[in-house]
């Protein structure tokens, strides 16, 4: 083996422990089932001569410092408000929802009277989730809560999760804010960026160091084995850490059984005019069977006159023919639990290090990808 470390994955997850390792005079390999770099981050030029995401609309945020310090250090960013809006019989408006939408839904003597009991019965927080909305003593205040919730969450839930509206668990809304004030913007968070030149040319910066081999268009499952207690990499025992970035029931040969994802399907379209809808994202919550349309020249913010590319979202069942990529896991008790088991096993491989939003079996942003990468390489480090 002529690698201190191999890893398999090349999105967020695999490529900042790639680059640290590297950083630090280790030989690395990445193993990528792709046929390119950046995970879920890659973008790239279309042919109306507009960026692209191909895995869905991705901008980064996050409070966290050590984050910051980290993506900054290789490449620059700058500062992205992602604004995003709800279409609500025939208007647009903002996500979350905020006073505006109040003003666009009530008379005007009504939504006064609204948006003052929202600041006194919740002591004027900034927001609130929507279930407590719901369970409010207040009628006014409960009225408003299912005119939201029968024109978007239910819908909208429904259709993410592929489940009839009555089935719908109210409890998986329970972190869903609503603005109690006129805010404008979809996250809150302290730094919120996009990087200059596109995610994958951030991911090439990270990658550029002469120390890390990648392997596209190569899927590691056909390298490695797992036996009993060893990792087996092309035919011979692995004596250097293994970062997995992949599904782990894969890893396993499904001996748990499958875990289970939603996929989401990208009807991308061009269109012969300057700006389809008014902001980047915009959720349809009444539409047939999509979800949500991106329009890319507005994430980033691109001059481009006369074209633009829309991407409209259908999320769909994973591990058929349009559902091919996992995307959210769907958290049950019985998938916990086969998580669970697979995690046994993860852990009596010796070198084997289980990480990202797949091998985790969990929703992460990009700043938790960055950060448990962080973490991993911490620990992986203690070994050398
Ligand atoms: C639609 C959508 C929008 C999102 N928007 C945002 C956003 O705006 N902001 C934000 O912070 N986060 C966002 N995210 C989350 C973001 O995508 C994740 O945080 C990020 O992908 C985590 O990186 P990762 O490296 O863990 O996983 P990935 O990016 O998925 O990378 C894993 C890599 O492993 C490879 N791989 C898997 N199996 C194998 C194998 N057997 N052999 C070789 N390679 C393999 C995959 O091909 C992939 O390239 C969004 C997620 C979705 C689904």
């Amino acid at each position: 083996m002529n690698y201190d470390i191999v890893i398999a994955g090349c999105g967020f997850t695999g490529t900042v422990i790639a680059f640290k390792s590297a950083m630090e005079g280790k030989r690395v390999l990445i193993v990528e089932k792709r046929n390119h770099i950046a995970g879920n981050m890659y973008d790239y030029i279309d042919e109306a001569g507009i960026c692209v995401q191909k895995y869905g609309p991705h901008s980064f945020h996050t409070n966290n410092e050590e984050v910051y310090e980290f993506i900054t250090q290789i490449g620059d960013w700058y500062e992205y408000i992602l604004r995003a809006r709800v279409m609500i019989d025939g208007k647009y408006t903002p996500s979350p929802f905020n006073f505006k939408t109040i003003d666009q839904y009530y008379p005007a003597p009504k939504a006064e009277i609204l948006k003052q009991a929202l600041v006194e019965y919740y002591n004027s927080a900034k927001k609130v989730t929507v279930v407590e909305l719901l369970e409010s003593d207040n009628e006014l205040i409960r009225e408003y809560a299912n005119f939201l919730f029968e024109k978007d969450y239910r819908p909208y839930t429904a259709k993410q999760w592929g489940i009839a509206p009555e089935e719908l668990d109210i409890s998986i809304l329970k972190r869903v804010p609503v603005r109690l004030d006129y805010t404008d913007g979809y996250f809150d968070d302290k730094y919120q960026l996009m990087p200059e030149g596109g995610f994958t040319s951030f991911f090439e910066k990270m990658l550029s160091n002469p120390l890390i081999d990648i392997r596209l268009n190569c899927d590691v499952l056909d390298l490695v084995e797992i036996d009993g207690n060893n990792i087996i990499f092309e035919n011979e025992l692995l004596n250097v850490p293994f970062v997995y970035t992949g599904p782990l029931d894969e890893l396993f040969r499904y001996k748990y059984g499958k875990l289970p994802y939603r996929s989401l399907k990208f009807d991308m379209q061009i269109h012969n005019v300057d700006s389809y809808q008014e902001t980047s994202g915009v959720a349809y919550p009444m539409a047939e069977g999509y979800t949500r349309i991106t329009e890319y020249k507005k994430i980033p913010v691109q001059d481009i006159k006369g074209k633009t590319t829309i991407a409209v979202e259908y999320p769909v069942t994973y591990g058929t023919e349009e559902g091919k990529e996992p995307y959210y896991p769907i958290l049950t008790e019985n998938s916990k639990e086969m998580y669970k088991r697979y995690c046994e096993l993860a852990s009596k491989v010796n070198r084997l290090y289980v990480c990202g939003r797949l091998g985790d079996f969990k929703y992460y942003n990009m700043d938790d990808a960055v950060l448990r990468a962080l973490e991993v390489y911490e620990d992986i480090r203690k070994t050398y």
